[in-house]
């Protein structure tokens, strides 16, 4: 994600944390399946959905429950772990207060279920009989999923429905036990193994569906006024869709990739739009790997902070000037390869992709003088972002802590969340780079791309692909990581 734009520069956000997942390297008929049926009802806002899940157990003991999270339930009212903090509250809820949630009427195949965690976050679902690890199971939700009035990943937005993080999906496993990952205001709390999705949405005719992987209207399923999309997405890491009236496309294919740009009729320069998508995801495919899907769009639509990635699928808020747009597609593409390839956890470790997101955008920014930032430009905001924040932290608390492998909700808001994932991170990798330089750096990140696409990586999956190109490079990653570097 991208939280925020600086003026001069199109900003520089982030996350941190740390700790690995212990389900790396699952062979692809070890994937989770999803197939999800569902209708959108535009008068009530609501999802009306039956999905029905193909689950192998992810753990390495036989399990008589599993847990999957429900990140809608952010929404309700009463959740304490809002998605968004009160220095944003008034720009992402435009109408006032509003709320939604998610309500699962049913789950099938399974001995009992029962929404839980520490904030309704969790569906609890108990087996019929314990499953071996590896072993598959096959559960049928029904659930209704209510859209509140806000700009952000789920909800009616001023530019459109953003749908996204809408289904109960299975919980990252670390240490052989499920993570009850919380909603966070700061970064993206979703953790997922790559699975398999079928899709199929029903909208108002009147709507255009925006998808990441192309939907095909399916006619047999259509009803009056209303017309069905089928989406098929196998080995990635999520799906999202954004649907509405009155989006405009232009699309473009190179290097075999179909690039499209959905956008609101008025603006004004939609090719320069998709020109940084395309000249970003042909720069990172030669300097990382090549992209791995069919398609990539990039669509404008209502979203409280700059933009937010999603396999194949990237949204840019509405409310971005112009000046800020190409930094935050350049960023938002980045997390192509550093999250939606190669996964990382996002809850304990955002440095990890946001860095690589903010050090990739300086690289594409530094190869492109047309944009009018150079690749120091870039890494010195950041620098002078942190020393800042170093030095308010220091004199306000008395002391800043610096580490970076922290869990999302342990931040004390966006500030302190942007500095260290985002800011931190960006001169982290460009410290390494100083260090061993450019060319083995990116060497490193290429290894790195190449070995865990499909996969999560934890920081030291990433780092020792760095060590293998210049040994001790370890060392400078721990100062930053612990905190013991002087920036
Ligand atoms: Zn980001």
């Amino acid at each position: 994600m991208k939280k925020f734009v600086s003026l001069a520069l199109g900003s520089v956000l982030a996350l941190a944390a740390a700790a690995g997942l212990a389900s790396c390297g699952k062979k692809q008929n070890k994937r989770c399946g999803y197939n999800i049926k569902a209708e959108y009802l535009p008068d009530t806002q609501t999802l009306s959905a039956e999905m029905t899940a193909n689950i192998v157990n992810p753990t390495d003991a036989s399990a008589d429950e599993l847990k999957f999270q429900l990140w809608p339930n952010a929404f309700r009212e009463g959740a304490q772990n809002k998605p968004v903090s009160d220095l944003y509250r008034k720009a992402a809820y435009y109408g006032g207060e509003s709320y939604g949630g998610i309500t699962v009427t049913e789950v099938g195949g399974c001995a009992s279920f029962d929404v839980c965690g520490e904030d309704e976050n969790i569906l609890s679902v108990k087996l019929k009989s314990p499953l071996g690890a590896g072993k598959r199971v096959s559960l049928t939700f029904t659930f209704d999923v209510q859209l509140a009035n806000v700009n952000h990943r789920l909800g009616v937005t001023e530019g459109g429905v953003n749908l996204a993080n809408f289904y109960p999906v299975l919980c990252a496993v670390k240490d052989g036990a499920f993570c009850e990952y919380l909603y966070s205001a700061n970064g993206d709390p979703f953790v997922n193994e790559i699975a398999d999705y079928d899709v199929t949405l029903t909208l108002p005719a009147s709507y255009t569906l925006v998808s990441g992987f192309g939907a095909k209207e399916n006619e047999e399923s259509a009803t009056e006024g209303k017309k069905a999309y089928h989406v098929r997405a196998d080995g990635v890491r999520d799906v999202a869709f954004v649907f509405g009236e009155d989006f405009e496309c232009l699309t473009e294919n190179a290097d075999g990739v179909e690039i499209s740009y959905y956008y609101p009729a008025e603006e004004s320069d939609p090719a320069s739009v998709l020109r940084a998508a395309k000249e970003s995801l042909s720069f990172y495919s030669e300097t990382f790997g090549g992209y791995l899907y069919p398609r990539y769009t990039v669509v404008t639509t209502g979203f409280v902070y700059g933009g937010m990635e999603f396999p194949a699928l990237s949204m840019i808020s509405s409310g971005l000037r112009q000046s800020e747009i190409p930094s935050v597609v350049a960023h938002e593409t980045a997390h192509q390869w550093w999250y939606s390839m190669v996964g990382s956890n996002q809850y304990e470790c955002a440095w990890q992709d946001e860095g690589l997101a903010e050090y990739s955008t300086a690289l594409f920014l530094g190869a492109h003088p047309d944009y009018g930032v150079t690749y120091r430009d870039f890494i010195s905001a950041s620098e002078r972002s942190f020393r800042a924040f170093y030095s308010v932290f220091s004199q306000v608390n008395g002391s800043a802590d610096t580490t970076m492998n922290r869990p999302l909700t342990s931040f004390s808001g966006d500030y302190e969340y942007r500095n260290i994932a985002y800011d931190k991170g960006v001169i982290l990798f460009d410290r390494v780079s100083g260090a061993m330089g450019e060319r083995k750096c990116k060497a490193a990140l290429k290894r790195y791309f190449e070995t865990y696409k499909n996969r999560i990586a934890t920081p030291e999956d990433l780092i020792a692909c760095f060590e293998r190109s210049s040994a001790g490079i370890s060392e400078l990653f721990a100062s930053f990581i612990e905190g013991k570097c002087v920036i």
